[in-house]
């Protein structure tokens, strides 16, 4: 509906969500570099703007990551493709997600494989996201609230496993519940700094590692 205002035409319609989704897609993910098409359709299916308050529902698709409260942030949009990418993720695949916060990237990864655990410590951010996550209809995605740090036995082992909170270094349970063939993304560094996202994978027991890029997270935290 078109309000006429003293001359001003002001739209009172609901942005067109999809149409963002298609222009994010093609500038920020196929304009650099993702190509996994089930990763870019996935990211055009998940309504984004879902996952944040009403008040930064016009940034939803923008080319940075917004706050969601309680000091943490839903990732900007490149750096979600750019992580579940770097997992190259089958279908029957069982991931595990460290850091829900908005449970966006939980979603993405939802449409693309069987099965995701996620943790998140911040009570509310697990309670809002478990709500989303329901009223959108995911029903391959648990939330749990506690600490990540010991990952999820009862699920273990997993394929694959992303940490979405810059952590000092590896935590060791993460490294045990990961399936041997499996891989894990992590941004390792120093709090406060810039640091190193990493991609880990499990081979015969042996753990082999590979920086991707220089990044900035919010702190992977302990209760
Ligand atoms: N993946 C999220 C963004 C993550 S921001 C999204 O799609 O919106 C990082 C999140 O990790 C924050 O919500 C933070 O509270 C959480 N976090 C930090 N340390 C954690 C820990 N030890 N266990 C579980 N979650 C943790």
């Amino acid at each position: 509906m078109v309000i006429p205002l003293m001359g001003i035409k002001i739209c009172a319609q609901e942005p067109d969500y999809m149409d963002m989704r298609k222009t994010m897609v093609k500038y920020q993910l196929e304009g650099r570099d993702i190509y996994d098409v089930r990763v870019l359709n996935a990211m055009l299916q998940v309504p984004r703007h879902s996952f944040v308050s009403k008040d930064k529902r016009m940034y939803a698709y923008s080319d940075f990551p917004i706050s969601i409260g309680h000091k943490q942030t839903i990732s900007q949009p490149y750096m979600v493709a750019y992580m579940t990418q770097a997992l190259r993720l089958g279908k029957k695949d069982k991931v595990l997600e460290i850091g829900t916060g908005s449970g966006y990237q939980a979603a993405v990864l939802g449409k693309l494989v069987d099965s995701v655990y996620t943790i998140e410590i911040v009570e509310p951010l697990g309670m809002q996201a478990r709500k989303v996550l329901r009223q959108l209809d995911y029903t391959n995605i648990v939330v749990k609230i506690g600490d990540g740090y010991h990952g999820w036995k009862a699920y273990a082992p997993y394929d694959a496993i992303m940490v979405t909170a810059g952590a000092e270094e590896v935590p060791k349970p993460l490294l045990e519940q990961l399936k041997d063939g499996g891989r894990m993304v992590i941004p390792l560094g120093p709090h406060g700094g810039i640091r190193e996202l990493v991609l880990l994978r499990k081979k015969k027991g042996k753990i082999t590692s590979k920086n991707l890029m220089q990044v900035r997270f919010v702190p992977f935290t302990r209760n």
